[in-house]
């Protein structure tokens, strides 16, 4: 049966890479019948961000991402957090002690720096020489009680061999892999030990990860051997990077599944864009449920080139699902953007149904939706500028006053009359309706006229001509 996980390090707030990964294991795991795994990889105490982990797991499930056995739901192969499961890395540490497989290194990071110094002045790129490896036992007992690391003793002669399931096979030179530690100072593991540790007792069959860590892969995989354990597949998903190829950063816009719920990104919308980040469908489709997703996960459809993020993309594909999700669900998604009182107006099912064609976010519906709430405080300078030129008091009277007579107040009638008073004054249709738009809402641009007319009401209507006229 297969099992996955994702392994995020509680060090802040979900970010797009990160949620790309879980996403995939996700995905891989429903399409297999397998199970997905959350561990919290917090061996690191000092990066640590308190309420990352909470925050981390409202991401992850906001975005519909569920996994089967983590630190919140328990499982058979727990603790799923990782420094729960020290006294297990020390045993390990300590069986490849005794088997002789690592050994105790007690150079002092001056004397590291030196031997490192010495090497960049030959040339050499930096490496452990392996000094402590040689010590004998008298050296040894010499050393006794003072501090040390633990090294995994590397052969250096050789080569290491990732299979990996999207990059097909990586060869690493193990003389440009050093005898690595292990086992810090304080007798933690160090991630390349604790991730194969885990990886095993949690009984991985695949690891599907960024390519950031490709480089990790040939050290866990001495580890493995090493252990004597059998590794899992691994499967490295390609780099996110910015249209203009450089690393994705803030300047890009947002990175993290907060900053996009913020900045009003569906979920539904966020998870979609995701899957393309490095993923396709075998039918081109872009539009996807995460189960549809899911039915046609497989890793040979992600591709091995760089995905490039595009904010545009991202909000085009969020304008999509804002018209085409259940209104239900974009009204209640909008809600928490809403900062004015909604008493004073019409259902607000009605506003979103008006409004939501227009809009690319929920910050923007939220916005858009505004005037059927509240009146206008300020008017685009630059329509007032052309629409209310004189004579505009007389013309905006003329319009109010027939709009009292207009019943029942609906888009037709309301046409109706705006056609009649257009006839009776002799110009276009257009001489009305501009400047009627931005008495009642402010703005040049917006929804149909009647459309919105319908919803704000005759005495709302009135009242903001009269006002705007006066
Ligand atoms: N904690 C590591 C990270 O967040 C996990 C890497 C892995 O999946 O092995 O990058």
């Amino acid at each position: 049966v297969v099992r996955v996980r994702y392994a995020p390090s509680p060090t802040g707030t979900l970010h797009i890479g990160g949620a790309r990964t879980a996403l995939f294991n996700f995905l891989f795991a429903r399409h297999h019948g397998g199970r997905l795994i959350l561990r919290v990889e917090d061996t690191d105490q000092s990066r640590q961000v308190p309420d990352s982990e909470a925050q981390m797991m409202r991401g992850l499930q906001s975005l519909g991402i569920e996994w089967d056995e983590g630190p919140d739901r328990g499982g058979d192969f727990g603790p799923y957090r990782q420094s729960e499961r020290l006294a297990r890395h020390q045993e390990l540490a300590n069986r490849l002690l005794a088997e002789d497989k690592a050994y105790r290194c007690y150079c002092t990071p001056e004397e590291l720096e030196a031997e490192r110094k010495a090497r960049q002045k030959e040339g050499l790129p930096p490496r452990y020489s392996g000094r402590c490896r040689f010590l004998t036992p008298d050296e040894i007992r010499q050393r006794e009680g003072q501090p040390y690391v633990v090294r995994l003793k590397v052969p250096d002669t050789g080569e290491t061999v990732v299979e990996d399931l999207i990059r097909g096979t990586v060869r690493f030179d193990n003389r440009v892999l050093d005898d690595f530690i292990i086992m810090k100072r304080d007798y933690t593991p160090v991630y390349n030990f604790a991730v194969v540790a885990d990886d095993h007792d949690m009984a991985m069959t695949h690891v599907i990860r960024g390519e950031e860590h490709l480089s990790n892969t040939p050290k866990q995989l001495l580890v493995y051997q090493a252990l004597g354990f059998q590794p899992p597949q691994f499967a490295h998903l390609p780099m996110i990077l910015a249209p203009d190829r450089s690393k994705l950063s803030k300047r890009h816009g947002a990175t993290s599944v907060e900053e996009y719920r913020d900045q009003g990104i569906l979920p539904e919308a966020l998870a979609n864009y995701l899957l393309l980040l490095g993923w396709s469908d075998p039918n081109g489709r872009e539009f996807l449920t995460l189960k549809e997703a899911a039915r046609l996960f497989t890793l040979d459809r992600v591709q091995h080139t760089a995905a490039i993020y595009d904010q545009k993309k991202l909000e085009w594909m969020n304008h999509q699902y804002l018209m085409q999700l259940p209104l239900e669900r974009v009204v209640e998604a909008v809600r928490p953007f809403i900062t004015y009182a909604l008493d004073n107006g019409p259902p607000l099912s009605d506003a979103v149904a008006l409004s939501r064609e227009r809009s690319a976010t929920l910050v923007q519906l939220a916005e858009s939706m505004r005037f059927l709430y509240e009146a206008p405080r300020t008017f685009e300078a630059k329509a007032v500028a052309k629409q209310f030129t004189a004579g505009v008091d007389e013309l905006l009277e003329a319009i109010r006053d027939r709009l009292l007579t207009v019943t029942p107040w609906d888009h037709d009638h309301l046409m109706n009359a705006y056609d009649q008073l257009a006839e009776a004054r002799q110009v276009k249709r257009a001489v009305l309706i501009h400047p009627t738009r931005l008495a009642v809402t402010g703005r040049s641009v917006g929804p149909g006229l009647f459309e919105l007319l319908t919803l704000l009401g005759r005495d709302e209507t009135v009242k903001r001509l009269q006002f705007a006229a006066d």
